[in-house]
């Protein structure tokens, strides 16, 4: 029979001491595929990015939820990251290295980039009003 893959789904709300519980938990849970040091830290930055988008974003001047869902794969993780909060305009356009909304607020625009390039791949859908969901795919090479 085959072994069914491995899956977590956390909920919680935007509260910024949640921002390093998702590292955590994320870290924490493909640990089981002994990922190498680089590799599991490119995880949780990228996670940490979504995470704090949803905390200072979506849910800006409020506190919405945040669900995070994660599933190993054959070669990696899969990782979404979804909120229902204001939602994003210009998805292109908020994706663009340097584009914040938030300049005053020392925000350097760099998150999407971040996770992009610490990632295998990345899908952003978003409809203001309504939310944002984040979808990010990593391939883990075994240490072992
Ligand atoms: P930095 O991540 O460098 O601190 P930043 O958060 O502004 O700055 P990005 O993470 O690249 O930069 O996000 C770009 C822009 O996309 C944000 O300024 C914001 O307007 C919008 N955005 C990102 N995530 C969300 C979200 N979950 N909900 C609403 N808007 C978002
Ligand atoms: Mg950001």
């Amino acid at each position: 029979m085959k072994k069914p893959s491995n899956e977590m789904k956390l909920i919680f709300p935007s509260l910024s001491e949640n921002e390093r519980l998702a590292r955590v938990a994320v870290g924490g849970f493909i640990s089981s595929k002994n990922p190498r040091m680089d590799e599991l830290s490119d995880v949780k930055t990228a996670v940490s990015e979504a995470v704090t988008n949803c905390i200072v974003h979506a849910y800006r001047d409020t506190v919405g939820l945040i669900e995070l869902t994660a599933r190993l794969t054959e070669d990696g993780v899969y990782i979404k990251i979804r909120d229902r909060g204001c939602g994003i305009e210009d998805v292109k356009k908020a994706m663009e290295p340097l584009f914040t909304t938030l300049p005053d607020e020392e925000r350097s625009g760099l998150g999407f980039s971040v996770m992009e390039s610490f990632t295998d791949s990345i899908s952003v859908k978003s409809k203001p009003g309504s939310g944002t969901t984040v979808v990010m795919v990593k391939k883990l090479r075994s240490r072992i």
